[in-house]
């Protein structure tokens, strides 16, 4: 029986098609399917291969177009132990790894067959096999499972039995299969049928993927799904444009059905830019608006007094005259800055003041509105106004006032004074035009000075006491003198004695020896006088201390050189004899040990540096002269160095009312005994007297806790000679003599204070992120003790010495002075210009000691300018008298910053690290005529005859001389050797010079 009868009548064929038809369009709607082959489209034969030949038989239809289908039918029913297969053609895989198959066909219902037999069926059997290549032929594969692979045993959903008037109706089965993984480069398919009446009317085949999507605001491409349908395949998704990941990687699962499953991740629009199009779409934020921050928000509108300048913005840029802090909220309108405070009532008594007044008109948009007031004092009303000095006391404080009134005192007395009340904002600092303000014009009244706080035994001897004493801080005019009131302790108040002093100096002469005397200080005015000092007790010297005394100072006076012993005799025996008289000579026992006190030729109120260490108590030093920090306002960040007394660290400081800045702090490490504290704060009392540019900036101490603190400014680039060291060659020479005269100006201040340093070297000088060179390093200690490890200073009579460093008569005799910090300086400047190089290299102290003697000096570095070489040797002259002062000195680099061209000139000795110690005791070579002659002149006669048959009798070849050279003439004493090594390399140099001079 043929059942392609069921076909030839075309309309219900056409009715079958588009059934087939929106099947295969419902299933592109939720499936991206790739198809592999679809037995539909075939337009003649399929030509598949049958086996046997009597079973499938390939029939042509139509479809609705009247397009050929072909389709293949079977229906051997009657026939018992039917066996048909019919196979496909070589099928591509094309990658897929899991292959769907689609079959649609129709069985024939046995039991509507008359007759028909019990082998009749109503399935038939999937099979598969794959191969890399189409070599399938009529008997290969074999026909039978294994080497085929079944995939299933298809039953029909219904079958068909009907018939009506027209013809049969024709029931379709769709079925789909799949299979996986497949991996070799195709495949076959067949369909076995034993003994059914069907047709296999369509077959495609397909496998699956998952679409290209727009998911979670990223982009996922075609993804093919996996071998398995429970197997899972990750996909990474990329950002759709202007999009960004937020916190992990994005990515999707595509699944054996082709589905996309388990998001995981997102992406989100960019900052300037908010999401559109259900989150297919990152836009930029249109003008106006801005976007701050990636995320799901959208973009809000500018705030007041704020637009954009383009498409996309991430924050509004504030109109001209306005302005946002750094804290200010990017959706808070911009504010501006206040206009004037109203309204400002003074009240005048005495010398001092208060002010109040009304808030300003205009707040400027902010809540932060704060008060600073600028003090200028306008003398007694001629000239121009200047700004009040520290002096003055302002409370609660002279800048960022909450509250609109203020009290101001300790001004001086009779004075006009201009005080403008700025109101500042947030948002002040980034204006332009300085602050608005209202001014107010005072006139102080007429005051006393104010009282002297402080008072100091300069020297004192059997009979009498030198006392200076600081200037009242409020002088409140012009003062004319000072009286000086003192008596007995033992002794009734009213029995005092007076003394005028036209300056804060007195020596009170007439005193009993050994006694305790109280004494008391008031200066006057015009206004008259101020009040008396508080009681300070001083005590003359007892012959006992005098005499031991004076045997303290004979070793030192014996041990000095040996040609001035008879000079310094006499001097002795004239400070003895000026003692005893009690002289008002300020040379006491205090000025070997400690600083002068050279007052005599000061002007009365100038400043001149006291040392702490004559205060019977020196923390009454450390609280005169360095201000007390409470350890909450300093935050250490890091240790930068080790002092000698403990780390050194960076750190921030915040005074209250102060901007935050960055400072070092010395750290006394635990453990200490009082003298170390006293020592350690000793440098606190020094470096707080002084107030120069150049000299490093004390902000304070901590010692009401541990641990112990000085708090310096800080110097970003550290200590001057490792910073040359690690930028050798880097700077100009007018940089480095910009460095120089900043530590001249710093010198020049400390010497003018009347301050020996004496230990002045590139080591000891800070610099800062500018360049700028600050003197430091004012301990005494390092001096005193003798247990020092650092082999920089040499233990010597009485202390320890930085020998390279060290006029020859501070080592010799311990004269320290300005003049030997002036050596030193010369030094810093070699150190400078040779970029950190060691002074006298490796050679020993000693040696060193004896080079200077011998009139030795170092040599220009190299490339360092002659004019400054020659500075260097005016430093190092033997007879401090002769040496330059520091304002000389400043003035002479100032000169040379002004004529750059004067630093052109070199010295061309530079050629080598080991340059000879330039023996300013040697003429030059040419001044002789022959090498005989040389050597009468470097004292050593002794080897002419060695020169002589070594052949060395002219300069060219002497010149030539290598240290083997100079051992093969003869010479064995080092001294000898060094002495015409050193003759030799600067004949070498004299020779170089007069070449480059000539070319
Ligand atoms: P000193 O005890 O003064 O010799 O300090 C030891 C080291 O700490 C110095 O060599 C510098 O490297 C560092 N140091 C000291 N004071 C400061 C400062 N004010 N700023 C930066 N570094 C400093």
């Amino acid at each position: 029986m043929n059942i392609l009868g069921l076909y030839s009548q075309m309309p219900k064929f056409t009715a079958i098609m588009d059934i087939i038809r929106l099947l295969w369009i419902i299933r592109l709607v939720w499936a991206v399917e790739d198809v592999l082959m679809d037995s539909t489209t075939a337009t003649a034969e399929l030509g598949w291969t049958i086996y046997p030949s009597l079973g499938w038989e390939e029939v042509s239809g139509y479809d609705e177009n009247m397009n050929t289908i072909r389709t293949y039918q079977v229906c051997n029913v009657f026939d018992a132990n039917q066996n048909n297969w019919v196979r496909t053609k070589y099928i591509r895989r094309r990658g897929a790894q899991r292959i769907h198959v689609e079959m649609k066909f129709s069985v024939r219902d046995c039991s509507s067959i008359p007759k028909v037999p019990g082998s009749c069926k109503e399935t038939f059997n999937l099979y598969y096999f794959e191969s890399d290549s189409d070599t399938a032929t009529k008997v290969y594969p074999a026909w039978m499972e294994n080497p085929w692979v079944k995939v299933d045993t298809i039953a029909a959903d219904e079958s068909f039995s009907q018939v009506d008037l027209g013809g049969r109706v024709m029931k379709i089965n769709t079925e789909v299969r799949s299979f996986g993984p497949v991996s070799r480069s195709g495949f076959y398919l067949a369909f076995q049928d034993y003994g059914a009446c069907m047709s296999l009317i369509a077959v495609k085949v397909f496998y699956r993927k998952c679409p290209r999507i727009i998911r979670n605001g990223a982009i996922f491409q075609e993804t093919l799904s996996g071998a398995e349908s429970t197997s899972l395949v990750s996909a990474r998704g990329t950002c759709v444009p202007n999009g960004e990941e937020v916190d992990v990687p994005i990515k999707l699962y595509c699944n054996g059905d082709g589905e996309w499953l388990v998001p995981i991740g997102r992406c989100v629009c960019k900052a300037g830019h908010e999401s559109v199009d259900n989150g297919t779409m990152c836009k930029a934020c249109p003008f106006g608006s801005f976007k701050a921050s990636q995320g799901d928000q959208q973009c809000l509108q500018c705030p007041i007094n704020s637009r954009t300048s383009s498409e996309g913005a991430t924050s509004c840029v504030c109109r001209n005259g306005y302005y946002r802090t750094d804290s200010d909220p990017l959706q808070m309108p911009c504010t501006t800055v206040p206009s004037a405070p109203q309204r400002v009532i003074s009240s005048v008594n005495e010398t001092s003041l208060r002010l109040e007044w009304d808030v300003p008109k205009e707040s400027g948009g902010r809540e932060d509105v704060v008060y600073n007031i600028i003090c200028k004092s306008c003398g007694s009303g001629r000239g121009a106004c200047t700004r009040c000095g520290d002096n003055v006391q302002f409370v609660p404080r002279q800048l960022g006032l909450t509250e609109p009134r203020i009290h101001i005192s300790d001004l001086l007395a009779h004075t006009q004074y201009t005080f403008e009340i700025q109101a500042v904002n947030g948002v002040s600092d980034q204006s332009p035009y300085s602050p608005q303000f209202t001014a107010v014009n005072i006139t102080t009244n007429q005051a006393a000075p104010s009282a002297v706080s402080i008072m100091h035994q300069v020297s004192r001897a059997v009979d009498s006491i030198t006392l200076s004493w600081s200037q009242p801080d409020q002088p409140n005019g012009v003062i004319l003198d000072y009286e000086l009131q003192y008596y007995e302790k033992n002794a009734v108040e009213s029995n005092s004695s007076l003394l005028r002093s036209q300056t804060n100096t007195a020596v009170i002469r007439g005193l009993k020896s050994g006694t305790i005397y109280v004494f008391q200080v008031r200066a006057r005015t015009v206004a008259g006088f101020g009040r008396f000092s508080g009681k300070m007790y001083f005590q003359t010297m007892t012959e006992e201390e005098y005499n031991s005394s004076l045997q303290e100072k004979l070793p030192l006076i014996i041990g000095s050189a040996a040609a001035g012993v008879v000079f310094l005799i006499a001097v002795v025996v004239l400070i003895i004899v000026c003692n005893r008289r009690g002289s008002d000579r300020t040379d006491s026992e205090y000025t070997d040990k400690l600083q002068h006190y050279t007052s005599g030729h000061m002007s009365p109120g100038m400043k001149i540096y006291i040392d702490p260490f004559t205060y019977e108590d020196p923390n009454e030093a450390v609280r005169e002269f360095a201000k007390e920090i409470d350890v909450t306002c300093v935050k250490i960040e890091q240790v930068i160095g080790a002092g000698e007394f403990g780390e050194v660290c960076s750190g921030n400081l915040r005074l209250p009312g102060k901007r935050e800045i960055l400072v070092a702090i010395k750290t006394l490490k635990s453990g200490y005994t009082e003298k170390q504290r006293r020592d350690f704060l000793s440098e606190a009392s020094i470096m707080g007297q002084f107030d120069h540019p150049n000299i490093i900036h004390l902000e304070g101490v901590v010692t009401k806790s541990t641990p112990v603190m000085i708090i310096t400014e800080f110097m970003e680039n550290g200590s001057l000679d490792s910073f040359l060291r690690q930028n050798d060659g880097q700077f100009t020479v007018i940089q480095l003599v910009g460095m120089l005269r900043g530590i001249a100006a710093g010198m020049k201040y400390l010497c003018d204070m009347n301050y020996v340093h004496r230990d002045l070297a590139a080591r000891n000088i800070l610099v800062n992120s500018n360049l700028v060179c600050k003197v430091s390093d004012f301990g005494l200690s390092r001096f005193l003790e003798d247990d020092t490890s650092d082999p920089t200073y040499t233990s010597a009579l009485g202390g320890k010495i930085p020998i390279r460093w060290t006029a020859p008569e501070a080592i010799q005799y311990r004269k320290f002075t300005s003049s030997s910090d002036v050596w030193s300086y010369g030094i810093v400047m070699w150190e400078v210009m040779s970029y950190g190089e060691r002074p006298y290299w490796d050679m020993s102290n000693q040696d060193v000691i004896n080079a200077i003697e011998q009139d030795y000096r170092l040599p220009p570095p190299m490339d360092c300018p002659s004019a400054l070489h020659q500075l260097m040797l005016d430093c190092w002259q033997k007879d401090r008298n002769n040496r330059p002062k520091f304002s000389q000195i400043v003035n002479t680099l100032d000169k040379m910053i002004r004529n750059p061209g004067s630093l052109k000139a070199t010295t061309p000795l530079s050629s080598g690290v080991h340059l000879p110690l330039l023996d300013r005791s040697t003429p030059d070579f040419s001044s002789f005529s022959t090498v005989d002659e040389w050597l009468d002149a470097i004292k050593m006669s002794q080897y002419k005859e060695n020169f002589a048959n070594e052949d060395l009798t002219t300069f060219e070849a002497v010149s030539q001389m290598t240290m083997d050279d100079i051992l093969r003439v003869g010479v064995t004493l080092a001294g000898h050797q060094k002495k015409i090594l050193n003759s030799v390399q600067m004949m070498r140099a004299q020779m170089n010079q007069i070449q480059s001079v000539e070319v």
